[in-house]
């Protein structure tokens, strides 16, 4: 028998105050983004080839047969990167999207980033990609619209608006439209593509990161602007829960990555800075790297109680 999706999930207001950071490629989804490299043919010339991520890999170091067109980097990547031509984030995203419908395995976070939505907690998308945040936002939005059944996007509407009864103290009749409340919950969530022109001005524009740039080498840059992007997000959250007086409450907050160097450094970060600034959160790292894992290895980077359910 369907179990009654109640108008308003009153319930939330006494469920646990989890909340996520998501990697996206590899990790939620399999996108087909190819990088534009060039080969060196047999006959001397050097020939555009478009490569996917895990061929990249393989042969980046090989710069006797590869490199980037013209020796730009920026050109490589530019479908990591918005373009006016294409929406290439949301593309690859419904292309991915319908790989799966076909029957192939999403990536390790797929159904926690579901399940994310449905229950209607707010939660990050952080990547190393260069797209704006409303690039990532639309991408999201399809994610909704073709994975969550009719019965999820109901128990998320439902969620959203108990959500906002408890936290906003909106009151019967107040609701604005289903529309309205999932632009509202979405607007709550942080979509950071860290090599986006706009977030790399903001990262620049804090006195702390400011300084950690300066003396960082240029591999060294990536992993801080994950860690300005998880930083972001972690303030968002606390001074949300703040704001709501929730802050006594058991808080955690999850990051799962595929890469295991954004583990490892992140976990760093976590450690030696994080979890000194936010005492009471508790956080957990995923490593999903390990694709013969449904979901992953959780690594406790950082808490006391080990709450049932993670
Ligand atoms: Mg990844």
């Amino acid at each position: 028998m369907k179990r009654a999706v109640p108008y308003v999930n009153e319930s939330v207001a006494t469920r646990d105050l989890k909340y996520y950071i998501f990697d996206w490629d590899d990790n939620i989804l399999h996108m087909p983004t190819k990088i534009r490299m060039e080969r060196l043919e047999d006959d001397g010339t050097w020939r555009p080839v478009e490569l996917s991520t895990a061929t990249f890999a393989l042969v980046r170091s090989d710069t006797e047969h590869y490199r980037a067109p013209g020796g730009k980097w920026r050109e490589a990547f530019r479908n990591f990167e918005d373009s006016p031509q294409r929406d290439n984030f949301l593309e690859d995203t419904r292309a991915a999207l319908a790989r799966i419908a076909a029957g192939e395995r999403p990536g390790p976070s797929f159904n926690a980033l579901r399940k994310t939505l449905r229950e209607g907690r707010i939660f990050a998308i952080v990547t190393a990609r260069g797209h704006s945040p409303a690039a990532v936002e639309r991408a999201v939005r399809c994610f909704i619209d073709e994975v969550l059944t009719p019965e999820e996007r109901e128990e998320m509407m439902s969620s959203l608006r108990g959500y906002r009864q408890w936290l906003d103290g909106v009151g019967d009749g107040e609701f604005g439209t289903d529309e309205e409340e999932l632009d509202y919950y979405l607007s709550m969530c942080r979509y950071s593509a860290v090599t986006y022109e706009g977030f790399a001005k903001r990262m620049a524009a804090d006195p702390i990161y400011q300084e950690k740039l300066a003396v960082a080498t240029t591999a060294a840059q990536p992993e801080l602007a994950k860690e300005f992007a998880i930083r972001d997000f972690v303030e968002h959250v606390f001074h949300m829960l703040r704001r709501s007086g929730n802050l006594n409450r058991p808080v955690s907050i999850g990051f799962s990555d595929d890469d295991k160097g954004n583990v490892k450094s992140v976990s760093r970060y976590i450690v030696g800075e994080l979890a000194r600034r936010f005492e009471g959160i508790k956080f957990v790292v995923y490593d999903t790297s390990d694709r013969t894992l449904s979901k992953g290895r959780k690594v406790c980077v950082s808490g006391q109680l080990n709450l049932p359910g993670f």
